[in-house]
Formats: structure tokens, sequence, C-alpha cells
């Protein structure tokens, strides 16, 4: 018997403890409980469509009940749907190896799976840590990693070691270990005595200075690129990430990207990295590399890094890490899906065309008292909401404007989750262009509502 609304928001108040979310707000605002999805909607148990503006959690690529999609995970789960890699193989996960290292910059050719974005980091510092202590030609202890200011690469330790966004990750410092950053290149508040290009130039500086002190100690420079998803969807200006491999390249220093956020198209192209023609040494996947389907990951690494790894057993040089659910068999046939569907209906061409929708369907924003910037690359839109234009003071944390903005979406039937004041929007990639131009307009209104009332 199925339960009734009434009851089941009854024991998810009792019992769930949901991530990122202020429990004692959301005790009290009922939010939907989404029974079934269908396209780019998503519907509740009282039967309510909502249009999903955030691809569940920037993850969805086609949509929903996707028939290639469902086909193949239903295909798989007749043959086997427990993970089989520790020790074993599986014919989903060789495949998508493969394909994962054909799609990606050249020279990324191993893959390591795990379940999802934090994992994904994880493995890339363990690996590269390790790497270091192992290469034959030069042993060496480099215990110091290099971020951005303001990263987000996840919420196990060690990512969050890697990250600084200060209410996801003040409250474990001495947990943590240690990094130097550069600040992030983000030109909206420039620091006092710096113009915007002269911000930018000290930007660019800064990695320059931070490697070259660093390097001797530096095991790798993680980066997102083109975009620090998390912090806000902060651009970073053409040229930036070229710039840190080649700083990295001369240093001798890895680099590790994290297209946790901006992969599988969201930038405009397959992966950012290509934007720059940039070749890391580590990159780590996850959210839409099932389409959004199931909870998979993989970690990229160069023959190179992987080349350390290989060693009489006696020697100590394995690699000990790994999760029960690695590369899922059910999680890999959905990629695989995913992939075909990507070159089957010409996604790419979709997502320029809604990066264009996007951009003309906002431009009314930015005229808007409370906006202080409306921040896009590709189909990733961070909205900025401020209480004065002109100084950019925010609104109080305590009016909680961004939620609001949520509440009057929801009210709209669209579902929006911003960060803090900066309303962001991330519809799948191939959502269809009219449902783009709703998702502007409804959230034009649902902005307008919130920053009024
Ligand atoms: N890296 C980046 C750049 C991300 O945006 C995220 C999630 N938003 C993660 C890592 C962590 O991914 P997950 O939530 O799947 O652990």
């Amino acid at each position: 018997m199925t339960s009734s609304p009434a009851a089941l928001r009854s024991r998810d108040n009792d019992h769930v403890w949901h991530p990122f979310t202020p429990m004692s707000a959301y005790r009290d605002e009922g939010a939907p409980i989404i029974e079934r999805g269908e396209g780019f909607h998503l519907i509740d148990v009282e039967g309510r469509r909502y249009l999903d503006g955030i691809s569940s959690l920037w993850c969805n690529v086609h949509g929903h009940r996707v028939p290639e999609i469902d086909a193949a995970v239903r295909d798989q789960l007749d043959h086997v749907a427990h993970s089989t890699l520790l020790g074993l193989s599986s014919p989903p996960s060789i495949e998508l190896a493969a394909r994962l290292a054909a799609a990606t910059p050249s020279g990324l050719n191993r893959v390591f799976y795990s379940d999802s974005g934090s994992t994904a980091v994880e493995a890339a510092l363990k690996i590269v840590y390790q790497y270091h202590q192992q290469k034959r030609s030069n042993p060496q202890h480099r215990d110091l990693f290099a971020t951005v200011g303001g990263a987000y690469h996840g919420d196990t330790i060690g990512s969050v070691s890697v990250g600084s966004i200060d209410l996801f990750h003040r409250t474990y410092g001495k947990l943590l270990f240690s990094t130097v950053s550069v600040p992030s290149p983000s030109a909206l508040r420039v620091p006092k005595g710096h113009t915007p290009e002269s911000f930018l130039q000290h930007c660019f500086d800064e990695v320059e200075r931070v490697v070259a002190e660093n390097h001797e100690r530096l095991a790798a420079f993680v980066i997102e690129p083109l975009v620090q998803g998390a912090s806000g969807i902060l651009v970073h200006p053409p040229g930036y990430l070229k710039h840190v491999r080649d700083v990295t390249r001369r240093y001798d220093v890895p680099l590790i990207a994290d297209e946790v956020a901006v992969g599988f198209s969201r930038t405009g192209t397959m992966f950012a990295c290509e934007q720059e023609d940039v070749r890391p040494d580590l990159m780590c996947l996850a959210k839409g590399i099932t389409g959004g389907y199931l909870p998979l990951a993989a970690t990229l690494a160069t023959d190179e890094i992987y080349d350390a790894f290989l060693a009489d057993p006696a020697e100590g040089k394995t690699f000990y890490h790994g999760h029960t659910y690695t590369g899922n068999p059910l999680a890999c046939a959905a990629a695989l899906a995913s992939l075909d569907l990507f070159e089957k209906n010409d996604v790419l061409s979709n997502v320029h065309r809604n990066e264009q929708i996007l951009s003309e369907c906002l431009a009314g924003l930015r005229n808007h008292p409370h906006v202080a910037e409306v921040r896009q690359k590709g189909i990733m839109i961070g909205i900025e909401l401020v209480a004065d234009r002109e100084t950019l003071e925010p609104f109080p944390a305590e009016r909680r404007t961004g939620h609001r903005v949520t509440l009057a979406a929801r009210g709209r039937d669209t579902i929006v989750r911003p960060l803090g004041d900066v309303v962001v929007l991330m519809p799948a990639p191939a959502m269809p262009g009219e449902l783009v131009e709703k998702l502007c307009a409804t959230t034009c209104e649902a902005i307008d509502d919130a920053v009024r009332n």
C-alpha cells in the first residue's frame, strides 16, 4: 500500500536528514516529494509537475525516463547488478573505460572508478600523492596541494581540504591538510587598489608566484576548469586555465582537472579543458557521466602516473583504495547509453542553441536593480542578487533572498536551487529550447517576487 502524501511528509520530517539543508526551515516548508520524472519535469506525490531548472543536482543530461537509458539499465539487470571490479571485471565497466579514454583530452588512458564527485577527487589526490613517492627517477615527498580560492571539490576530508568555501568548509579546519591557494580570477569585487584589469593580471601572476615558490613540495594543482560552480558559477577569464597548465608544466607539477560539474557538455564542449586545449594529468568526472541516472564517477590518469603503480606487489606500490559499489555495471551501462545519445541526438548542438536562448532571455536582468551580475558559461548560469547594485552590498544573510527565489519559483512549478544569493540555472543539456525560455521567464518573475517581499 502506498502512503498518503501527508504520511510521507511526516516520516520525511521524522527520519530523513537532507544534504546541504538547514533542517529546521526545511521541516516547515513542505518541499515537494518527487515520485516520478518525465522528460524535463519532476512530478510530486500530489501529481504536481515541476520544470527541473537545475538538472536534479547538476547531473541530468537527456531528461528523465529516457527509453534508451532505461533499456540499457534493464538489460544489464538481466545480467548482473553488482559491482565486480575487485580483482574481477565486467563488460560495461571495460567498454566505458575505453570510451572515456577516447572522449577525454589525449593522454588520459587509465580510468579509476568510484561513485561520486567527491570520491573521484579524493582518489585523484591520493593517486598523485602516492605517485610522487613511487616515481623511480625522482623520488621526492610532495605533500602540498595548490588550489584556487573559493574552490569546491566535494565533501570528503581530502576534497574539503582543497576547497575553500567558508560556509561549507570552515567547521572542519583542524581536520584538513595544508594547501596554498591563488586568488580566484573572478572580477566582480576586485580588491582595493585594483582595477578589474590589474586584478586579473595579479591573478595570473599569482599562479606563477605560488607555483614557483612551492613547486618542490607541490603534489598537484587542483582546478575546476573554466567555471567554479559551487562558489556561484564564477567564470574564469579566457586563457586562465591554459596559463595554469603552462605554469604547472614548466615546474613539473601535475594538474588535476575537476570536471565533475563542467564535464559532459555544460560549458559548450564535451569537456571544459578542450576549450583551451589543456591536457591535465588527472581528470575527475561524475554527475553527468550516467546522464544523471546512477551513482558513478571516474578519475582518469595518464600512463605516466599509472605506470608508477606497476610493480612487484611486494614493493607495496599498489593503489590500496576503492569502494564496494565501484564501477557498478548498471551505472556503467547507463553511462554507455548516455554517451551514445550524445552522438545520436547531437546534444552539443542543442547546448549551443540553449546557450544563446539563455543569454537572450536573461539579458533584461543585467539592468535589474538587485542583480549584480549575470554570469554564464555555456548553459551554466549564476545570477548574483544584491541589496544595492551600485555598492554591491549583499542582502542580509538572514533574509535568505536566494532561498526566497526557490520558494517563489516552486510556486510557479519550477525547481531552482540557489547558492546563497546566487540563483543558479543549470538546464539539462538536452532540454528543448521552449522549456529553457519558460525557465528563464519564471526565474525572472521569481527574482522580482523574492527581492520585493
Ligand atoms: N567537484 C565539483 C567541481 C563539484 O561541483 C562537485 C559537486 N557539486 C563535486 C566535486 C562533488 O561531487 P559529489 O556531490 O558527486 O560528491
